[in-house]
C-alpha cells in the first residue's frame, strides 16, 4: 500500500520514512502541505497519508479540508501527527476532516496499528465501491449477454430519436430477431441457445460503431440504435449486420451452429415525432415482414400505411468493417 508522508522537518520525514518502508508500505514523501493536498488530489495518488500538523504553505487541517472538498475521488484516510494536545485542536483536526490524529512523540507499535485501522476502512470502502459498481451493471445490462438491458436500450433509443429531430439528423433503429431460433434450443439444447445468443450480441457489437447502441430487446431479438447515421447507408448498415450473423457458423460446445437473423428497419427522418412505442411497433411490422419473405433479409418500415414495409431485396453482402 502507499502512504504519503508530509513533513516539513527533513530529519522526521526520512525517519517515519525508514520505519513505514520496513513496515511494507511504498512511501512518497512531501515537504509542505500544498505539496501534500497536490499528491492527494491528483489522480492516482496515496488513499493514505500521514500528515503533520504545522507545515508551510498550508497546514495539515487545511490539507485535509482541501481533500475532503475534492469529492470526484475515492477515499482518503488521513493522519493526523500533532504536537498540539488540547481537547479543542483535536477536535479541531478530526473537524477539517482528519480521520485520525497522533500525538508527538508517537510511539511506533501505535502508528502501525492505527494505519491499519486506515487499511481496513480503504479495503472495506473498496469493496464497497466494487459491489455498488456490480449492482450498476446489473440493473443496466443483460445478464446472459452483458448488452444494454430493455430498459435502457429503450431509453437510449428515446435519447437519440430526441437529439436527431433537434439536429435534424437520422437515427437509424433495427430491431432485429434470430431465426428459427426455437428450433437451435430443440435440436442442441438451451444451454447451446444460450451461447448462440452470447456469439451473436457479440458478433453485434463488432458490426456497429462505438457510440452505436445494442441491446437485448427480449428472448432471441436485439435492437440496434445507429445514431447520426447516414440514411443513404443505413439499408448497407443492416446487411452488415445481417451479414454478420449469417456469414459462418456460431462455434458452440455441441458444435458448430448455423443461425441466420431477419431485420425490421427504420429511419427516424421519415416518421416526424412519434413515440419510442410507436417507432418500434412499425420497425416490429418490417421485422414481421422480413419473416414473411423467407427470413434472414432487412424490410424497411415505410410511413405510408399502404406501403408501410417496402420492397427491399436483400442485395450482395456487404464486407464487414473492422
Ligand atoms: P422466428 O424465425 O419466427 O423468429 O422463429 P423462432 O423460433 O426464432 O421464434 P419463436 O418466438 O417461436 O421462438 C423463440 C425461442 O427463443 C423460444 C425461446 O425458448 C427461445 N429463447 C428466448 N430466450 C432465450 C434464452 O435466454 N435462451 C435460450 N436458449 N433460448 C431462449
Ligand atoms: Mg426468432
Ligand atoms: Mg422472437
Amino acid at each position: 500500500m502507499r502512504i504519503l508522508i508530509a513533513d516539513d522537518e527533513a530529519m522526521s520525514r526520512r525517519l517515519l520514512q525508514k520505519t513505514l518502508e520496513r513496515a511494507g508500505y511504498q512511501v512518497c514523501t512531501a515537504e509542505n502541505g500544498r505539496q501534500a493536498a497536490d499528491i492527494l488530489c491528483s489522480l492516482d495518488g496515496p488513499k493514505l497519508a500521514l500528515l503533520d500538523w504545522m507545515m508551510p504553505l498550508l497546514n495539515g487541517p487545511g490539507v485535509c479540508r482541501e481533500v475532503r472538498k475534492a469529492k470526484e475521488q475515492s477515499y482518503i484516510y488521513m493522519v493526523l501527527l500533532t504536537s498540539k494536545e488540547a481537547k479543542e485542536d483535536i477536535v479541531a483536526g478530526l473537524e477539517s476532516g482528519a480521520d485520525d490524529y497522533l500525538v508527538k512523540p508517537f510511539d511506533t507499535a501505535e502508528l502501525k496499528a492505527r494505519l491499519r485501522t486506515g487499511l481496513r476502512i480503504l479495503d472495506l470502502e473498496d469493496r464497497l465501491v466494487e459491489a455498488r459498481e456490480d449492482m450498476r451493471f446489473k440493473a443496466s445490462h443483460d445478464t446472459l449477454t452483458t448488452l444494454w438491458n430493455r430498459g435502457v436500450i429503450l431509453e437510449l433509443m428515446g435519447q437519440e430519436l430526441s437529439r436527431s429531430h433537434r439536429e435534424n439528423a437520422t437515427t437509424v433503429v433495427v430491431l432485429c430477431d434470430l431465426d428459427h431460433f426455437k428450433a437451435v434450443n430443440d435440436s442442441f439444447g438451451h444451454l447451446v441457445g444460450d451461447e448462440v445468443l452470447r456469439e451473436t450480441a457479440k458478433r453485434l457489437l463488432a458490426s456497429v460503431r462505438s457510440y452505436d447502441f445494442v441491446g437485448r430487446y427480449g428472448g432471441e431479438e436485439f435492437l440496434v440504435v445507429l445514431n447520426n447515421c447516414d440514411p443513404a447507408f443505413a439499408f448497407a448498415r443492416a446487411e452488415e449486420i445481417r451479414n454478420t450473423i449469417a456469414q459462418r457458423p456460431v462455434k458452440t460446445s455441441g458444435g458448430p451452429v448455423s443461425v441466420t437473423i431477419s431485420l425490421g428497419l427504420l429511419l427516424s427522418h421519415e416518421w416526424a415525432t412519434r413515440s419510442v412505442e410507436e417507432l418500434l411497433h412499425e420497425a416490429d411490422k418490417a421485422l414481421y415482414g422480413a419473416k414473411e419473405a423467407g427470413r434472414n433479409c432487412v424490410k424497411l418500415a415505410k410511413p405510408k400505411a399502404a406501403a408501410s414495409v417496402s420492397e427491399y431485396r436483400v442485395r450482395e453482402p456487404v464486407k464487414q468493417r473492422r
